[in-house]
């Protein structure tokens, strides 16, 4: 698996951008107000990193005064370069043991209903972090009762006994995001695989396909229309049950350029095809982001997932 989990919320805007100035639907003013302050100590007193911070969430002052936030777990040191993300590439620091109580505990003094954990990539350890992933779902289900907990884990490498200790531990909600469409990937995630993401929500959906699976994307890269539709089809062949589309903006000059704001009606035509097309939830929105108002982009299906046929591809790919 490639790609920091973290990767596609990685956002604030840089002082230049190579296709022009920001487009008026993409500004907006600052939000500090509401729980902010408190939000920021609990974090500081646990000692807790957050994708929000990392990568330069431009939500984080909505999310925040809302008194919500994703954590960030395993470091905030990524062992792969992806061309978007801002999170910090360097050597890994070893995994703290403390971590999965730090977690439930700020969340339990939050008052979370629904916790977001996601991860920086983890190429260095055997299992990818699945097992620590795997503890601090256990630890918050078991610390703060009735927490719906969704996980953004990266691609583990197409390990499935590794993917199957992160399922084993429970989440309500696996999130894994593709990031781009497949055309792409040489430049946004040189050291991913698209089909192999494709196969980590296949893959979840054959092992418990009661835990619902969730991707996300940025538009504006460079991807046409036609080739989102194409990448929507794909998630849903992978039984993915949602998805959020927003802008890319590059973080800072070290990051690619972005190459086209998309206009509000293409993310509505976006949004309206994904919906047609089956799947159960669709954010589509300059300023979505994979953890977004996450509590409400994961609906539970009217009717159970009823589908007991996996194309076999999707079945014994992964190593
Ligand atoms: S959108 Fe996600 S990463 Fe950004 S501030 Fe909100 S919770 Fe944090």
């Amino acid at each position: 698996m490639n790609e920091p989990a973290v990767s596609f919320i990685a956002i604030t805007p840089a002082p230049v951008a190579s296709c022009g100035r920001m487009p008026v639907w993409l500004r907006r003013p600052v939000e500090n107000a509401g729980r902010k302050d408190a939000v920021e100590r609990t974090l500081a007193d646990a000692g807790l990193s957050t994708v929000c911070h990392e990568a330069r969430c431009p939500n984080r002052g909505e999310c925040f005064g809302r008194g919500t936030a994703a954590f960030l777990i395993m470091g905030n040191a990524c062992t792969r370069a992806c061309g978007f993300c801002h999170v910090n590439h360097a050597a890994p620091r070893q995994l703290d043991d403390s971590e999965p109580a730090r977690i439930a505990d700020a969340v339990r003094r939050l008052g979370l209903r629904h916790a977001v954990i996601t991860s920086v990539t983890r190429d260095d350890l055997p299992d990818g972090g699945a097992a620590h992933h795997a503890e601090t779902i256990r630890r918050l289900k078991r610390d703060v009762p009735g927490i719906s907990v969704e996980v953004l884990i990266p691609d583990l490498q197409g390990d499935r006994n590794a993917l199957h200790t992160v399922l084993d531990a429970g989440p309500d909600v696996l999130n894994h995001n593709l990031e781009t469409v497949a055309r792409l990937y040489p430049i946004v995630r040189p050291q991913a695989d698209y089909r192999r993401s494709l196969l980590v929500l296949s893959e979840t959906a054959r092992y418990n396909r009661t835990i619902r699976r969730k991707s996300g994307i940025m538009v504006g890269l460079g991807e046409t229309a036609e080739e989102v539709r194409l990448l929507m089809r794909d998630l849903q062949d992978a039984h993915c049950q949602i998805l959020t589309i927003g802008q890319y903006l590059r973080p800072s000059p070290a990051q690619l350029p972005v190459a086209e704001y998309i206009n509000p009606e293409q993310f509505h035509e976006y949004r309206s095809f994904g919906r047609r097309t089956g799947f159960l939830e669709v954010m589509a929105g300059p300023y979505v982001r994979s953890s977004y108002r996450a509590e409400e982009q994961s609906p539970k299906p009217d009717k159970p997932d009823s589908r007991t046929t996996f194309p076999k591809e999707f079945a014994w790919n992964l190593r």
